[in-house]
């Protein structure tokens, strides 16, 4: 590896991939749009992420890696994922997914195994999927036959990513009868492990979005492997898929969120420069307001992300909430969010040319976050059975929230794989610390006795919540569950998120390097917008609110910095103007 580049600088990362406006420049969107058309991986991508050993951002400290801070490794893939998401997953992420399951339960030889492959850039595949069985992963058919030193894989999976091109494939295997569960465990397998024809490539599918990552199928036949290739115990697989995706729950969307990043970059500069009635389109109130909105719903994406990252390390008993809300309200927001910025490019949203081209891509780009790595309402259905018993001991007292937090440094103590749990046991520090606010005295000034307003108007909603949580019926907690049930999780959901947002401004205002944070704008405007989707109000962003979040998002463009919290400079380019 070039012992010039820093792998653990983001902005390092950010310089490699140049000027994305350059039409020369492999890795700009010129080159991401033509190899999206081609449905390939960006060719120059690749290489460049070989070069500056990406694959080290998934391997922990311990193992020889850099992955130290989840939010820092979501602060990485954003530099991929604002410019080309299909390089972003089928280069990367996907292969954290598997990763993450071994970092949970794989005894220390596997571990050393996929670190190897990782750190030499080779890619591992997630092997979950069946199509026949979809998000429910307790019918998964492709079978482990478990005997005393050997075992035997049976059956096939689909859609994976890079599955005919990963050196190492996590398979999900049925290893007894049932839907119980202990009926599922993970077989890691290295692809020169497979005798000859006993593990074939199926053809690659064809998708809408994401073009460009090679999704194969695999099948099994009587594929003889050692039995030290179980991770874990016989029976464990879905408890450690349960623990290891909270970390990709809120990973995952906190990468996608940046393509939301460009989506309003795109659509201002697209705005500054339209002319419509005789003006720049940017000055029709309407705009606006479509971009205001659009930069909070990236801000409050961001807030409950970072909160939860941080959860990992600092709370990572009860990220078993976090992860499952973040993944089932995120997603929700970005998809409406470029939906709404779709609407204003109008035609320009839509084109497969010119320089809006990279818009269509994204925005086909970002559909999988919401129904991919388990659907928005799967998540919601992990988090129903905890209601009642956090309705009734852990939404009844405030607490200060933990050192680290509501922290946004990075700083945090390494991750802790086997303190993850699959309950939190009523245990919610997030909500609690809403709590805690709801009993502050409000604050000086018209815009903090507005946002101390929401805070009651929260912590009224979480008293409805709980009476209605704890009165929850153990058949409403289920698949079956009815729509009214799973509403209580959304809810809780956007609790959660505002009580992030909430935390994050007041840590800033003690201890900030970004005055913007500390000040009251953005989290009135974020409270609002959670609100509204709780329907607890109607009130929109009034023009006041408008005007400063713009004469924000106007600085950080023209200063080329990213729209999320990080406020991180991109690369160098006159292409923003
Ligand atoms: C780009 C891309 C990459 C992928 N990579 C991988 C990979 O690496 N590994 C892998 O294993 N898979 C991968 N997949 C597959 C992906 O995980 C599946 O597409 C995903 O599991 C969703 O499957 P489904 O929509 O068919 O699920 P279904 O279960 O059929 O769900 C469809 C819809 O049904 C509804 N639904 C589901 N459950 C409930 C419920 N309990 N109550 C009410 N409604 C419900 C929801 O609206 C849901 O969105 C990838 C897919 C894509 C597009």
């Amino acid at each position: 590896m070039n012992q010039m580049l820093q792998p653990n600088d983001v902005s390092q990362l950010e310089a490699l991939l140049g000027d994305p406006w350059q039409s020369l420049n492999t890795t700009g969107f010129s080159a991401v749009v033509a190899a999206d058309e081609r449905h390939e991986l960006l060719p120059a991508g690749e290489t460049l992420l070989d070069q500056y050993q990406l694959n080290a951002q998934f391997v922990p400290l311990e193992l020889g890696g850099r992955l130290a801070s989840l939010n820092r490794l979501i602060a990485v893939m954003r530099c991929i994922f604002r410019r080309d998401p299909s390089l972003g997953l089928g280069y990367g992420a996907s292969s954290f997914l598997a990763a993450a399951n071994v970092w949970t339960a794989g005894h220390p030889a596997q571990q050393a195994r996929v670190a190897a492959v990782l750190l030499s850039n080779g890619k591992l595949a997630c092997a979950y999927h069946e199509l026949e069985h979809g998000n429910d992963i307790s019918r998964v058919e492709c079978s482990a036959q478990l005997g005393q030193e050997r075992l035997t894989l049976q059956g096939g999976k689909q859609v994976i990513a890079n599955a005919a091109r990963a050196q190492a494939l996590l398979v999900y295997a049925r290893t007894a009868s049932g839907t119980g569960g202990r009926s599922h465990s993970q077989i890691l397998l290295e692809r020169t492990e497979a005798s000859a024809g006993s593990l074939v490539d199926q053809p690659r599918y064809s998708t809408s979005g994401m073009r460009g990552i090679a999704l194969g199928g695999v099948e099994f036949t009587q594929c003889d492997l050692p039995i030290e290739n179980l991770v874990g115990n016989p029976g464990q697989g879905l408890e450690t898929t349960l623990k290891a995706f909270q970390l990709t729950r809120v990973a995952l969307p906190g990468m996608f969120s940046a393509i939301l990043d460009t989506g309003l970059r795109l659509t201002l500069k697209h705005c500054r420069t339209r002319r419509l009635y005789n003006k720049p389109a940017c000055e029709l109130p309407q705009v606006r307001a479509r971009l205001a909105e659009s930069f909070v719903d990236l801000l409050l994406c961001d807030a409950f992300v970072s909160v939860a990252a941080n959860a990992a390390h600092v709370v990572p008993a009860e990220l078993n909430l976090y992860g499952s809300a973040v993944k089932a309200l995120v997603p929700a927001v970005l998809v409406t969010a470029m939906d709404s910025l779709a609407s204003v490019l109008g035609a320009h949203s839509y084109v497969r040319e010119g320089e809006m081209a990279i818009f269509q891509k994204l925005l086909r780009d970002l559909q999988p976050v919401g129904f991919g790595h388990a659907a928005r309402i799967s998540c919601l259905m992990t988090l129903l059975p905890q209601l009642p018993m956090l309705a009734k001991t852990g939404w009844n007292s405030a607490a200060p929230a933990p050192e680290g937090l509501f922290a946004l440094d990075w700083q945090q103590a390494s991750l802790r794989f086997d303190r993850l749990a699959l309950s939190s046991g009523g245990q919610d520090t997030l909500l609690a610390f809403l709590l805690t606010l709801s009993t502050q005295e409000t604050p000086k000034g018209s815009c903090e006795s507005e946002i101390f307003h929401l805070v009651r108007l929260f912590a009224d909603e979480l008293q409805a919540l709980r009476e209605q949580c704890a009165a929850l019926p153990a058949q409403q907690t289920t698949a079956r569950a009815s729509p009214e049930s799973f509403r209580l999780a959304s809810r809780y959901s956007v609790l959660l998120c505002a009580s992030a947002c909430l935390g994050i401004w007041q840590t800033q205002q003690e201890n900030t390097s970004d005055p913007f944070l500390a000040q009251p704008a953005w989290v009135l405007a974020v409270l609002l917008r959670l609100a509204a989707l709780s329907g607890l109000t109607r009130q929109r962003l009034s023009a006041a609110l408008t005007e400063t979040l713009l004469d924000e998002l106007t600085q950080r463009y023209l200063s080329r910095q990213s729209f999320d919290l990080a406020r991180l400079p991109l690369a160098a380019t006159a292409g923003w103007h």
